[in-house]
C-alpha cells in the first residue's frame, strides 16, 4: 500500500497515511485541531520510482528517498 502525505490547511500539520489507491483524504481529521479533510501533498520521495534504467527516481527528479531512509 503506498504512503500519502497530508496537510491541514488550518494549522499545516502533516502526517503520513497508509492508503489505498484511489482513497482521499476527505475523512482524515488532523491530530492537532481536529480538522477534517485534509489536503493531499504530492510528496513524490515518499515513493520512489525505479524506472527502466533501474536507479530509483522520482517523476520530478529529486533524490529517491529524499534522505527518509527508503532503501
Ligand atoms: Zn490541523
Amino acid at each position: 500500500m503506498p504512503i500519502y502525505e497530508y496537510e491541514c490547511p488550518e494549522c499545516g500539520v502533516r502526517k503520513e497515511v497508509l492508503q489505498k489507491l484511489g482513497e482521499d483524504g476527505s475523512t482524515l481529521s488532523c491530530s492537532e485541531c481536529g480538522y477534517v479533510g485534509l489536503r493531499k501533498i504530492l510528496s513524490c520521495c515518499a515513493a520512489p520510482v525505479v524506472k527502466a534504467t533501474g536507479s530509483p527516481a522520482c517523476a520530478s527528479g529529486c533524490p529517491a528517498g529524499g534522505g527518509r531512509g527508503f532503501a
